[in-house]
């Protein structure tokens, strides 16, 4: 029976649910099927984006109606990063357990703000924390939340830095202000992420108070100047701010060494480990993240490297008591859950939340440890194979190692000067985008326009890692010949 649910000013009706999962999964399964074959970006893009536009409408259409209008013209103006060969930022795909979870996450819809409101989205919640907290090898006691991302982890992490910070001079910071509280120097080296700037301005503490101790325009932390630093604050309580992961290159702070600076003067150490955390997984790279587990909090992203959908990021602290000190509160409607029923609405900064917790499980239930070592694995082999070929091609250059699953690099024909390389290497990142094929973004590297592809998707392989080499060369062949 198909009821029509235009016209009349109906709104939402029972009947357009058969409709819509028939025809939402039938465009799913499309679409994923394709996801392997397609150009990351359309060649139809910009007139499937025009074909959104116009007035509210005073009558609707209707759920199914505009469920075709989405899947017919939303498909083409989507980017598919999901997709095997979005290398640009650091954007995973979605594993099949995940988008299931999720799927179903938003046929419940729940809130595990409160436990009372959703003990599923909560019970998850609490077994995700532990199983990551197990899968990175950090303290089982330690607590955490999930967060949008890594920036709202980042935030949460040093929420909880300055909560600690206040209670160091006399100071509840919640209660009585930052003008309460004598300034807090933030310390990092130039590998510091811009969420985390962010988030230091997010809390008041000022983008200001960051100091960036570097030895070399690459941002490698200077030890002994972080040390200085530290030993001129006259006790008073700092945070040190330590990078498991930079995006230009994928290399890591000497988190250990900062950790010894950071006990030696009573410093809050925080690491920001977006997917760089990920490097604890695999016996090949588990020292770059030696030390973290003498962290006071720890960042990482479900987005990037767990391949969970977007948004999804957890936020690790040693103290599971600082997430409620910073951000519990009370209201005379709100029922707390009971002993081992957190309320997440007071351990993060939203109240009503996504049940983030049922992704996050069902990936990890799904593939476990050992899943997501050999995904792991196979990135860093893709990132050594990306780097052996550039090493080898007469027109390429390595800039900096490859600790893990970023490469940077750029073109470089002989014969040109440095000014020349630059443009070249621009005008090859705007076309690669125009192209379409392979989806790379470009940075500055030491003062040099370069390539930092990233490796996090389940479903790249190693034709399409060789796409992007080939891509890259045969774009900066063709600029070179047309002048
Ligand atoms: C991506 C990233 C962030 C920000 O994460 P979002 O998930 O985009 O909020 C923070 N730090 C590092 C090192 C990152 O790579």
């Amino acid at each position: 029976m198909v009821e029509t649910s235009s016209g009349g000013g109906s709104g939402p009706h029972a009947s357009e649910i058969d409709d819509v999962l028939s025809a939402v999964a039938k465009e799913a399964r499309a679409y994923l099927e394709s996801l392997d074959e397609r150009p990351v970006r359309s060649s139809d893009l910009e007139t499937a984006l025009e074909s959104f536009a116009g007035r509210l409408p005073e009558e609707g259409s209707g759920a199914v109606d505009t469920l075709e209008k989405l899947t017919s013209r939303g498909m083409d103006a989507a980017i598919h990063s999901s997709g095997p060969r979005f290398f640009h930022f650091v954007i995973g795909g979605v594993t099949p357990a995940a988008l299931g979870a999720e799927w179903l996450g938003s046929v419940i819809d729940q809130n595990p703000g409160l436990w009372i409101a959703s003990p599923l989205g909560g019970r998850l919640e609490v077994l995700s924390i532990a199983w990551l907290l197990d899968l990175f090898e950090l303290p089982p006691e330690w607590g955490g939340v999930l967060t949008t991302g890594a920036t709202m982890a980042n935030y949460v992490s040093l929420a909880c830095a300055r909560h600690w910070c206040g209670q160091r001079q006399g100071i509840d910071v919640e209660q009585q202000g930052l003008r309460a509280l004598r300034p807090i120097k933030v310390l990092s080296s130039g590998y510091i992420h811009a969420s985390a700037t962010k988030a230091v301005g997010m809390l008041g503490l000022g983008r200001a108070s960051i100091l960036k101790v570097a030895r070399d325009d690459a941002g490698r932390v200077d030890l002994e100047g972080v040390e200085r630093h530290l030993a001129s604050f006259d006790g008073d309580p700092a945070i040190v701010i330590a990078n498991a992961g930079e995006v230009n290159a994928g290399d890591f702070d000497p988190i250990n060494e900062m950790a010894d600076l950071a006990q030696s003067y009573g410093a809050w150490l925080h690491v920001d480990g977006a997917f760089g955390l990920f490097a604890r997984i695999s016996p090949d790279t588990i020292d770059l993240c030696k030390g973290v587990e003498r962290a006071h909090s720890v960042t990482a992203d479900g987005h990037k490297w767990l391949n969970v959908a977007y948004d999804s990021g957890f936020a690790f602290v040693s103290d599971p008591a600082l997430l409620r000190e910073s951000f519990g509160v009370s209201a005379a409607y709100l029922t707390p859950g009971g002993e081992n029923q957190p309320d997440f609405g007071f351990m993060g900064p939203e109240m009503s939340r996504k049940a983030r917790g049922l992704a996050v499980w069902a990936t990890l239930n799904a593939y476990g440890r050992s899943g997501y070592r050999t995904m792991v694995e196979r990135h860093l082999a893709l990132a050594r194979r990306v780097a052996r070929r550039v090493e080898e091609a007469d027109d390429l250059e390595l800039l900096a190692d490859v600790k893990l699953n970023i490469i940077c690099f750029r073109l470089h024909p002989p014969g040109l000067s440095e000014e020349q390389l630059d443009v070249l290497n621009a005008r090859v990142g705007d076309a690669v985008l125009a192209d379409g094929r392979v989806f790379v973004g470009t940075t500055s590297y030491r003062g040099k326009v370069a390539f930092r592809p990233a490796i996090v998707n389940w479903r790249t392989t190693e034709a399409d890692v060789d796409l992007l080499v080939d891509t890259l060369r045969a774009l900066g062949e063709r600029l070179r010949t047309s002048g």
